[in-house]
């Protein structure tokens, strides 16, 4: 097999201690559901669900079927996955076939998946989601006891799996009104399923802000994302642990995510010279730059033109220029002891210095998810100890 552009690496040791530290913030009983969509936030589903389960995980929530069987290409057969967005009508007899579990959110879905279910002689595995203010996904209140009849009425054929909702922005101090508004309705929901007497085997709520932040909203299982790829949710959340655990800093959290690439080509320009396409940078100086053989297509992204940074020999190097589709230049007139082949870290450490994925969302605006989700599946992605 040929070379690729660039190589990310995951860590074994960091996801291991991130797994450890949401583990004692959640206490021993609920399921960790490791979140795994947009290939696992661009760490790549393939490599990094293996490298979940060998850390304990046994549980995989996606965003589509799609992504769905990809999961099942790679896990064990111990592993159940979930799918909490689009699964299409055409697709339900497969999922049932598979075992796997599946949210709904209109009434309308529950007799088409009994005769599914029925024909199949499996049982299929659902997951309510209901409806309690982020209006996103969500089954209204006003159906909520026809689905409980429906479930209770057809128990062997459509198992009533779960019970959920999901969060809008749970990451941000200045939404916990909202936030407690949510709960309080999902705590609705389960007092009808009481009286109704038919009760989900799993009540699940909490993703990474709410698990680490309200413990109250930890029920029978978490949907961890971003947390368990070492980022906090957001600066409030960060906020609120340190203020728990009475400390100044925290790295509880760590990355386990790095990019690297090599050095394409090194060569001198003279000064008043331009570099790259158009004359958005010109030589103040001779200077010496290093060729990266990756660009915007690449996922390296285009805003950081002229203002990024890499690591070459654990010393910054400046994105000199535009970043081309599949190039860009960097400076290393101050780095003599860069060769032609080196290696450039473009998102995490080298010796001594660091590049963070919030380095390059700082200037470009993107959150982190969307940076990282945005990296090409083409990628190769491998496990480090
Ligand atoms: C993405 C997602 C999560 C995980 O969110 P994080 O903030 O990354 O932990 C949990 N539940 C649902 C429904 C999601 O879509």
């Amino acid at each position: 097999m040929v070379r690729h552009s660039s190589r990310i690496e995951l860590k074994k040791s960091a996801y291991k201690n991130n797994i450890t530290f949401i583990r004692r913030k959640i206490g021993e009983h609920a399921t960790i559901s490791s979140v795994v969509k947009a290939n696992a936030y661009g760490h790549g589903i393939r490599t990094f669900v293996p490298m979940a389960e060998g850390c304990g995980i046994n549980h995989f929530s996606v965003a589509s079927s799609f992504e769905a069987e990809e999961v099942m290409d790679v896990c064990s057969a111990g592993s159940r996955i979930m799918i909490m967005g689009i699964l299409y009508e055409e697709d339900i007899p497969w999922a049932i076939e598979n075992g796997i579990e599946f949210f709904v959110y209109n009434y309308e879905r529950l007799p088409k998946i009994l005769d599914a279910a029925k024909i199949i002689g499996k049982p299929a595995k659902v997951h309510v989601e209901v409806e309690t203010g982020a209006n996103r996904t969500g089954l209204p209140q006003k159906d909520f006891l026809n689905v409980l009849s429906f479930l209770k009425k057809h128990k062997q054929h459509v198992l009533f799996e779960g019970l959920c909702t999901h969060f809008g922005g749970a990451e941000s101090v200045s939404n916990q009104f909202k936030i407690d508004m949510q709960h309080k309705r999902y705590k609705a929901f389960l007092k009808q399923c009481r009286e109704k007497k038919i009760l989900p085997n799993t009540r699940h709520i909490a993703c990474s802000a709410a698990a680490l932040a309200m413990p109250d909203t930890v029920y029978d299982m978490v949907r961890i994302g971003v947390a368990q790829y070492g980022f906090w949710p957001s600066p409030d959340i960060y906020f609120s642990h340190l203020h728990e655990t009475n400390k100044k800093a925290d790295s509880s959290l760590k990355r386990i995510f790095s990019w690297r690439t090599d050095i394409m080509d090194i060569r001198d320009v003279e000064q008043g010279e331009f570099i790259g396409y158009g004359t958005s940078f010109q030589a103040t100086h001779k200077m010496t730059i290093a060729v990266m053989p990756l660009g915007y297509s690449n996922g390296y992204p285009r805003a950081l033109s002229n203002r990024g940074h890499v690591l070459i020999h654990g010393k910054k190097a400046a994105i000199v220029g535009l970043i081309n589709m599949n190039l860009f230049m960097v400076d290393i007139t101050h780095i003599k002891e860069a060769r032609l082949g080196d290696e450039v870290v473009l998102i995490g450490r080298q010796h001594t210095n660091v590049i963070n994925v919030s380095s390059f969302t700082n200037s470009t605006q993107l959150l982190n998810n969307e940076m990282l989700s945005r990296l090409p599946a083409a990628i190769p992605r491998t496990v480090v100890r």
